[in-house]
């Protein structure tokens, strides 16, 4: 199977949860997918000034404690608020067209809205968000199409309307890039 996809989990969440998540994955993109816990160490990623992760450095520090091909993506789940220095706050980073991604669950959860906890619309999000960062690992861009899993996020409503499967054209370039 080319590209297996390594799910590591650095969350609360409970990994019976995530392996259907998994198999979702599976299903949508046609690669082998696995789960396994995973100890990152959060804390040197941490900025005190903003309270929060910094996703760069996650990434740069996964790399670095993983023995990894590049026909692997890892990609990594945290519950701790990430940012990047532009942004007030990622749901996730990728390293386009490279190896390692990270998402975060803690604006995906309701509660972080002051809304009722929703698990399997935690799960929904989640999901979609750990497809949407595996497409830039495969070098997919932002796509503009409504629906697309590829459209950027910058409030969760906007991920609640979008699908969790690619367009046609995102699709199609996903295809070449595994099977090229
Ligand atoms: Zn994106
Ligand atoms: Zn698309």
């Amino acid at each position: 199977m080319p590209f297996p996809v390594h799910i590591l989990n650095a969350s609360s969440l409970p990994l019976a949860e995530l392996e259907s998540v998994a198999e979702t994955i599976r299903q949508l993109l046609g690669l082998s997918v696995s789960v396994a816990q995973y100890r990152l160490e959060l804390e040197r990623a941490f900025d005190s000034s903003r309270v929060q992760y910094n996703s760069s450095v996650l990434i740069a520090h996964i790399l670095s404690t993983i023995t990894s091909s590049e026909k692997q993506k890892l990609i990594t789940i945290v519950d701790v608020d990430l940012y990047i220095p532009v942004l007030t706050f990622v749901y996730g980073e990728a390293q386009l067209d490279g190896t390692a991604a990270v998402v975060s669950t803690h604006r995906l959860a309701n509660e972080f809205y002051g809304v009722e906890e929703n698990r399997s619309l935690l799960l929904e999000r989640l999901t979609k968000e750990l497809v949407h960062e595996l497409g830039h690992t495969f070098g997919l861009f932002h796509c503009k199409q409504f629906e697309c899993v590829m459209r950027a996020s910058t409030y969760v409503e906007e991920i609640d309307l979008k699908k969790m499967t690619l367009c046609e054209e995102c699709a199609r370039r996903l295809f070449e890039k595994i099977h090229n």
